[in-house]
């Protein structure tokens, strides 16, 4: 049987081979610090549920682009938390924000760019619809954010095709987070160049230094596509809702978005599109619930980020959504002993004899010889930590409330040092 020769071309990612190791050790009783995995720890808020419940017998399908009483709390909820102004006409809801993203790379022409240090699905994606893309060079020193000056002397080199940027900020693999002024900059070489930029922002709200990340929709309204949705800053992974808002000055495309939604997915399960808008809406509770949750993650981040690295681990520091990545070229001589030479292997090993998972460098566009992984700080249950701010803090907390996470640092720092 033939099939497409760009979905044959895709293979399953390391990720999912080291995911799937980990519940196969787990069902046979072996203990597993799982860095591997980035879901949130956290219970979904109770408002958000009882929405859910509320809405189960509703079995109307909905528009394609999605309700409009939520495609309105989303437009108001981008205002308030960022200051951005995208009418509801411009906002489309969808199963997911990876869904959303793939069915705006299937809408484009051109080449995607995408900065080295960047999430694992976005290469697949557009290698599944045989799309052009480059991978930009980025640096350790600056946490492998995509720099404006990279950016410029590329577009420079290759002034004539369509380009679109994939930018992802508080990031997933690094929890690196652009500032504004970086932004700025960005904005500025994708205005010279005419760039189309696919802002992923899903962790926009799980950001230790302020509120929320800064969007480069701010320096850059007229062509940044916005994408996030309720899986990451409300916990809700598994009900499959995003959204995403589209510049103004591009609303024609509306059309194809809804053309290709109806003919594909149809519509997001309607329970879930109620239980989105008690979401964005928001309340007190549910912005204070939010905020602890950030708080804590900062709290484990820090923690993890100091000890690896007093330890002689290069790791990028966290300063928003929940991973950073852990780079052991200080100990290559040691690893070269092991005789892996490669960060697929390197994981496996870690997995078979510490007991520890960390996904390799190599799926988020680094070179598979460098001894370079993810490491995700969510293994643990949240609903275990206590609501109030400064309750219990510190490594006692930590300790108390998340020691898979205590007990995972201490078994990479004692490879390290033995
Ligand atoms: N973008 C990034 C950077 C992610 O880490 C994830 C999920 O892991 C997604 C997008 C997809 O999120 P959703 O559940 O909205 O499809």
């Amino acid at each position: 049987m033939k099939i497409n020769p760009n979905i044959q071309e895709l293979k399953p990612s390391a990720t999912l081979a080291i995911n799937e190791k980990v519940k196969t050790l787990r069902s046979q009783g072996v203990p597993v610090v799982h860095f591997g995995f980035g879901q949130s720890p956290f219970p979904i808020y109770d408002d958000i549920v009882t929405a859910l419940k509320k809405e189960a017998a509703n079995n109307n399908y909905l528009p394609s682009l999605g309700l409009m009483e939520l495609r309105e709390a989303i437009s108001n909820y981008l205002r308030k938390w960022h200051d951005l102004n995208y009418a509801a006409d411009t906002i489309f809801i969808g199963p997911g924000s990876k869904e959303l993203l793939y069915q705006t790379i299937l809408i484009l022409e051109g080449t995607f760019l995408i900065p080295q240090g960047s999430w694992v699905s976005y290469l697949p994606q557009i290698k599944a619809r045989g799309g052009d893309f480059v991978i930009l060079p980025t640096k350790a020193d600056s946490d492998y954010k995509l720099d404006a000056v990279t950016l410029a002397s590329y577009c420079q080199s290759n002034p004539e095709m369509q380009k679109s940027v994939i930018l992802n900020s508080p990031n997933n693999p690094t929890g690196a987070v652009y500032t504004s002024k970086e932004l700025e900059g960005l904005a500025g070489v994708c205005r010279e160049y005419g760039l189309i930029v696919l802002s992923d922002e899903i962790y926009s709200r799980i950001s230790f230094n302020s509120a929320t990340a800064p969007s480069i929709a701010s320096y850059y309204p007229e062509r940044t596509f916005i994408f996030s949705g309720i899986s990451k800053i409300f916990s809700a992974g598994g009900y499959r809702c995003g959204f995403m808002a589209i510049p103004q000055d591009l609303v024609h495309l509306r059309s194809s978005f809804q053309s290709l939604f109806s003919e594909t997915f149809s519509a997001v399960a309607s329970p879930v599109q109620y239980a989105a808008l008690t979401a964005f809406r928001g309340s007190d509770g549910l912005d204070a619930y939010i905020k602890r949750n950030a708080e804590i993650l900062n709290l484990i981040g820090t923690y993890v980020y100091k000890e690896l690295s007093a330890a002689g681990i290069l790791c990028t520091k966290p300063q928003g959504a929940f991973y950073m990545m852990v780079n052991f070229s200080p100990f290559q001589q040691k690893l070269n002993g092991l005789n892996l030479d490669s960060s697929e292997s390197l994981a496996s090993y870690f997995l078979d004899q510490l007991g520890v998972a960390l996904l390799p460098g190599s799926d988020f566009y680094f070179p598979t010889e460098k001894p370079i992984f993810r490491l995700a700080f969510v293994d643990f249950m949240g609903a275990d930590w206590p609501r109030e701010a400064g309750a219990e803090e510190g490594v006692a907390a930590i300790k108390k409330y998340s020691p898979k996470i205590v007990e995972g640092v201490a078994k990479l720092v004692a490879f390290c040092k033995s």
